[in-house]
């Protein structure tokens, strides 16, 4: 059974439409497809509205949260499933993000402009669309622009954390992101905890805190993950009973991903909806055996 929990459309910084995402999974044999757009619950009713028959749909976003360490905020994902998209805290921490997007991503054009680059804010909002900004969306207007060849090449030279032109966003507090996934009802999954440098301040303690504090599980399998990395965080994860998932991240177009291509066991995902509240479903046949 192919499971994949970890997938963005265009409703964030994906190039597939929920309808393409959700259609797209079925032609790749997958049984089990979770739309994780960045800070967006935006895409969960067109990709429900075009649900394959025998495509299960799981409801979910990556939150965008970060956590001090050595004296700086260091940037970590949260997957955040089946929770209330209604719930208060929520939205309203969406909404702050999307406008910190939006801040953040034309103070990054601004600068790349200033030393003359040929982009505009208004190139980059018109490409974003209703999503909330997010860094691909300038690769692609550098791509349209032909500054770089590709999102991919724009990700290594300009829009890195070490350019020159960046700019971090004000993230939420990722205890307080589990404690809000958990309280709208939700399961939450760090992701890609070893993708980005997390190391240096996702430490063993640390995951032990945020388990108590009612983290679900970490994203083991993942591409960017090193054999060595998802060794050491299934055996971090057996010492706090935490869950370990495994996903894609695919982006359509934008990163050369394949649907599927890391996947979660059956057990896993119906451990993980077994914590849910139940006020998000999964959408579709789930085809998994009786929960115990
Ligand atoms: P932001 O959320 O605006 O900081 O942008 C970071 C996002 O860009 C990540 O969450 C990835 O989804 C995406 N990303 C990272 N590297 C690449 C890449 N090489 N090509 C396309 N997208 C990328
Ligand atoms: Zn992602």
């Amino acid at each position: 059974m192919l499971i994949d929990l970890h997938t963005h459309s265009d409703a964030s910084d994906g190039t597939d439409t929920p309808a393409e995402l959700v259609e797209a999974a079925a032609r790749a044999g997958v049984d089990v497809l979770a739309i994780t757009d960045h800070d967006t619950t935006g895409g969960w009713e067109a990709a429900a509205a075009a649900l394959p028959s025998g495509l299960t749909l799981i409801r979910g976003s990556e939150f965008s949260t970060q956590v001090m360490g050595e004296g700086w905020a260091h940037s970590v994902h949260l997957l955040g499933y089946l929770f209330d998209p209604t719930d208060t805290a929520i939205v309203d921490e969406q909404a702050r993000l999307k406008a910190e997007r939006r801040r953040r991503g034309l103070a990054i054009v601004d600068r790349m402009a200033q030393d003359g680059l040929p982009i505009t804010g208004e190139q980059v909002l018109a490409i974003a669309g209703d999503a909330p900004v997010g860094r691909p969306h300038i690769g692609r207007a550098l791509v349209a622009s032909g500054v770089v060849a590709s999102v991919d090449e724009a990700f290594a030279t300009h829009l890195s954390g070490r350019a020159k032109y960046y700019v971090q966003k004000v993230d939420t507090d990722l205890f307080r992101a589990v404690g809000m996934i958990r309280a709208a009802g939700g399961a939450s999954i760090i992701a890609h905890p070893r993708g980005r440098g997390e190391q240096r301040v996702l430490t063993p303690e640390l995951i032990g805190a945020l388990a108590a504090a009612g983290l679900t599980g970490l994203e083991v399998d993942h591409p960017d993950h090193t054999p060595a990395q998802r060794a050491e965080l299934r055996e971090i994860a057996a010492e706090h009973a935490l869950l370990t998932t495994g996903s894609s991240d695919y982006h359509g177009h934008n990163k050369k991903l394949r649907i599927a291509q890391e996947t979660t066991d059956p057990e896993v995902l119906a451990a993980l909806i077994a914590v849910t509240g139940g006020v998000t479903l999964p959408l579709g046949p789930v085809p998994l055996g009786p929960v115990s």
